[in-house]
């Protein structure tokens, strides 16, 4: 299973199946709201929060 790092806490989370590149999630450890930026390798980055 793949595994990325939150920008935001440096949590390790494990990439849920099916997750695809440009999706977004929410960090299990902070709530951050984060997105897939890339899928190999994976990497998170933070979503924006536009108000
Ligand atoms: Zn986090």
């Amino acid at each position: 299973m793949a595994i990325s790092e939150c920008p935001a806490c440096t949590y390790h989370i494990a990439l849920p199946p099916g997750l695809k590149e440009g999706e977004a999630m929410v960090c299990p450890d902070c709530g951050a709201r984060i997105k897939l930026a890339k899928i190999y390798p994976p990497v998170f980055e933070l979503v924006e929060e536009v108000e």
